[in-house]
């Protein structure tokens, strides 16, 4: 190993030969026995017990970290979520979340981007514009500090910062890293991405033929109303979306869920069950409803529960599927649409 070459930034989304290669390393099984140790979430390299004392030392020296992320802090809300906001390696912060559900099934909740471009008026992320894109091993590091915390994790959805069809192949990246057998074997049906509505990254999902689960942010099933509250279905109007929907469908054969976020008197009255009921003619999906979660600098409040029980009282009039979401992470600013830092220095909460 030259130590003088450069190294990467981070040994994660790699595999074994890839590995290798970045680390200037000539033996196959040397990749092979260190990729082992990273995904079982080992990133000390004095852990990594059958690597020859000379090589653990001469990775220490060259790159003293096998992650480009730290941990600045870490929240922990009454209902058991965990928030992490992480530093990287050009100084920017991002947030990830672990949720513990009723059954104890640990779930990741990764962000795909520093910050979002997408501009939904209701979410906290949108405050801050786009930075960049994550890269891959960005995306994977979250799931490995998570790891850290809860070694039962076993699904992830990407529902933190960031619209993740935005940047497509870094997260398939990432996924197919942490779906791999050989490395942490995440199995497709347990990832969930999580997207506003960008069309040609549901075909390119489509194509993809793999059983990922999708959700699709709708929000509103009006044209003018998800207008107003997504500016993105100005580029991709609900026809559009429901038509790559039903292609996504045809090729993909799986449900699919649609997340509601309920306003106050913006989105649950008679008339929205209406437009739901015949947006989603022709599809097989489970609507999922979240009532919006209180956002400091955002106008938007809550609805009641009475606005709420008229609302799913007039889905299953019309034979709306629907589920409700409870509202987790809530008191560490956690919850969906909650996340946002301050693009370098401290996160907001
Ligand atoms: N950009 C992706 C994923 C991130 S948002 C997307 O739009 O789907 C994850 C989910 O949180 C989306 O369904 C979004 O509509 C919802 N959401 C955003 N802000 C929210 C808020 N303040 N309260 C409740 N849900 C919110």
């Amino acid at each position: 190993m030259n130590q003088r070459r450069k190294m990467p930034k981070s040994l994660y989304a790699m595999k074994p030969n890839e590995l290798l290669g970045a680390l200037h390393l000539e033996k196959p099984f040397q990749g092979r026995q260190i990729y082992r140790w990273l995904t079982r979430g080992i990133v000390d390299y004095e852990k990594m017990t059958d690597l020859s004392k000379t090589l653990r030392s001469e990775l220490q020296e060259s790159m003293p970290s096998v992650l480009s992320t730290t941990v600045l802090t870490h929240q922990e809300d009454e209902t058991g979520a965990i928030k992490i906001a992480l530093r990287l390696h050009d100084g920017l912060i991002i947030e990830a979340v672990l949720l513990t559900d009723d059954k104890g099934r640990s779930t990741a909740c990764l962000s795909s981007q520093v910050g979002c471009a997408m501009g939904c008026t209701f979410c906290r992320t949108a405050t801050m514009g786009l930075e960049r894109n994550l890269q891959a091993f960005e995306i994977v590091e979250q799931f490995v500090h998570l790891l850290h915390i809860d070694p039962s994790v076993s699904h992830i959805v990407f529902m933190g910062m960031g619209e993740p069809m935005a940047n497509f192949d870094e997260v398939i990246k990432a996924i197919s890293f942490l779906h791999d057998s050989d490395g942490f074997n995440i199995g497709y049906r347990r990832i969930t991405i999580s997207t506003c509505g960008l069309v040609p990254g549901i075909k390119a999902l489509g194509e993809l033929n793999l059983p990922i689960k999708l959700a699709v942010s709708l929000v509103a099933a009006d044209d003018k109303l998800r207008t107003l509250l997504m500016p993105v279905n100005k580029a991709y109007p609900l026809t559009e979306v429901k038509e790559a929907l039903v292609g996504y469908q045809a090729t993909v054969q799986k449900r699919f869920t649609l997340e509601y976020v309920m306003l106050k008197e913006q989105n649950t009255s008679y008339e929205d069950a209406t437009k739901l009921a015949s947006f989603i003619r022709g599809l097989d999906v489970m609507v999922n409803l979240i009532p919006w979660n209180p956002a400091a600098e955002l106008a938007w409040e809550t609805p009641t529960a009475k606005e709420i029980s008229r609302f799913t009282k007039a889905l299953e009039q019309m034979g709306v599927p629907y589920t409700r979401r409870h509202a987790r992470g809530k008191g560490v600013n956690g919850a969906c649409g909650q996340l946002a830092v301050q693009a370098r220095g401290r996160n907001t909460q």
